[in-house]
């Protein structure tokens, strides 16, 4: 069973990066018989990407977030878009990855201004470092789809001269210059109030929503605040999806794997010690943020949803962090936190309509990329939402419904 989401519960969180969201709050108040054409669950990244692409089409748009914008996992992430450097379950998300690192590289200086938010997105490239040749062959025996078209191979000269603060004992590195990343918390906020600026609606503190379907399909949604109509329901509440769901009859298993991450801090002084690109390992990442500090993650703890940071977990991400970048050691410990990934059996997130109910659509389970794919999900979802089915998307891999009651695929 799922539990709660995905919050920050450290004693300083990354939610302390929220700059006062001045998002125009629709206070939960009683709002009996509101009508809206769609309503989206859920007010991470993924629903916030969705509200905002609708109401860029000009689509009447009401967003419903139990608690604040940006609340669960997505307030955890580490932020990167690493269309080339991540190992995909499949060429269709390898193919949706890179379209949605494009779009967000098209979108970003609009939803900046927009919002009037600094989303702290800078390309600066991701490196994958190898210490020994032998480890060379070993990557190229993983069969996982993964971009090769834009990288470039550094030896172990171009490496010190390219990125003196790694660590001495590198044999070479893939260097890929189109990988970016940014602050996640604002940009789902950013999402968010752009969305607001295009006219879509956003309600928070939103406690309790269950779905009203009946035989010709939705029909809306009751809420702690009142019922409401509309013609369409995007499920897009991450984690807690699988429970919507079911209330509609349909099985998407949903699994929690925990992540933790570390954010250090170099000061002026230890400052030549610093990354100025991402490093991407087999083991850890290293990311140099637009805030100035430098994140550090992550651990893989499938199962299990808390939310606390484990002296074993903090103390493996600094070990790791600190092998490839020994300036690790001399940095200021910042903070630590953690949050929930939402996963699926298959790897894939749950895309599209519903077709045993008219109406529904899902967009849940990313897993350990829906800040990279938030761009392409809120486009896929609002071409959906158009009629447009997912044979012509492209994404009949994430069909809604690919699994049944027993949890086997159909
Ligand atoms: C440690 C860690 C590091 C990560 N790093 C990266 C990374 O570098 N790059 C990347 O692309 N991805 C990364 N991810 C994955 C990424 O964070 C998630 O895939 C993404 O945030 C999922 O977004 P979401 O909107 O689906 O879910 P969430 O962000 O969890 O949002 C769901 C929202 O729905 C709300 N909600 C729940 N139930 C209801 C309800 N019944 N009614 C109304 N609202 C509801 C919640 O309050 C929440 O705000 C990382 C994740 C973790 C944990």
């Amino acid at each position: 069973m799922v539990n709660d989401g995905a919050r920050v519960r450290s004693r300083s969180s990354n939610r302390d990066l929220r700059k006062t969201l001045s998002l125009s709050r629709t206070k939960a108040g009683i709002h009996d018989k509101l009508h809206a054409e769609t309503i989206v669950i859920g007010g991470g990244v993924i629903g916030c990407a969705i509200a905002y692409e609708l109401a860029a089409r000009g689509q009447d748009v009401l967003l419903l977030e139990r608690a604040r914008i940006a609340e669960g996992a997505s307030c955890a992430a580490a932020g990167m878009i690493a269309a080339d450097s991540e190992h995909f379950s499949s060429p269709m998300m390898l193919n949706l990855a890179t379209m949605s690192r494009q779009l967000l590289h098209e979108q970003y200086e609009q939803l900046s201004s927009l919002s009037e938010m600094h989303i702290g997105y800078q390309q600066n490239g991701f490196i994958t470092p190898v210490r020994l040749e032998k480890d060379l062959s070993r990557d190229s025996t993983v069969t996982a789809p993964r971009s090769i078209a834009s990288e470039i191979w550094w030896d172990e000269i171009t490496v010190q001269q390219e990125a003196p603060w790694l660590s001495k004992d590198i044999y070479g590195a893939y260097y890929r210059p189109l990988e970016c990343d940014v602050l996640p918390v604002n940009l789902t906020q950013a999402y968010a109030k752009s969305a607001q600026a295009l006219g879509a609606r956003i309600i928070e503190g939103v406690h309790h929503v269950s779905l009203r379907v009946d035989a010709n399909g939705v029909q809306g949604v009751e809420t702690s605040i009142g019922t409401m109509t509309c013609r369409n329901v995007i499920v897009a509440n991450g984690l807690q999806g699988e429970v919507l769901m079911k209330q509609a009859g349909l099985q998407l298993p949903t699994m929690p794997v925990k992540g933790e991450i570390a954010a250090v801090q170099f000061s002026d002084h230890s400052r030549q010690l610093a990354p100025d690109k991402t490093v991407y390992a087999e083991d850890i990442y290293i990311v140099p943020k637009a805030n100035g500090e430098v994140w550090i993650g992550a651990t893989v703890l499938p199962g299990e949803s808390d939310l606390h940071v484990s002296a074993a977990g903090l103390q493996k991400l600094l070990e790791r962090a600190a092998s490839w970048v020994p300036g690790i050691g001399e940095a200021q410990f910042v903070r630590t936190w953690a949050g929930v990934r939402p996963s699926t059996p298959d790897g894939l997130p749950y895309l599209g309509a519903c077709e045993s109910i008219p109406g529904l659509y899902t967009a849940f389970g990313h897993h350990r990329n829906g800040i990279l794919l938030s761009a392409v999900t809120g486009s896929l979802l609002a071409d959906f939402i158009e009629g447009k089915s997912s044979e012509e998307l492209n994404v009949q891999g994430c069909r809604p419904e690919r699994f049944n009651k027993r949890g086997i695929l159909h």
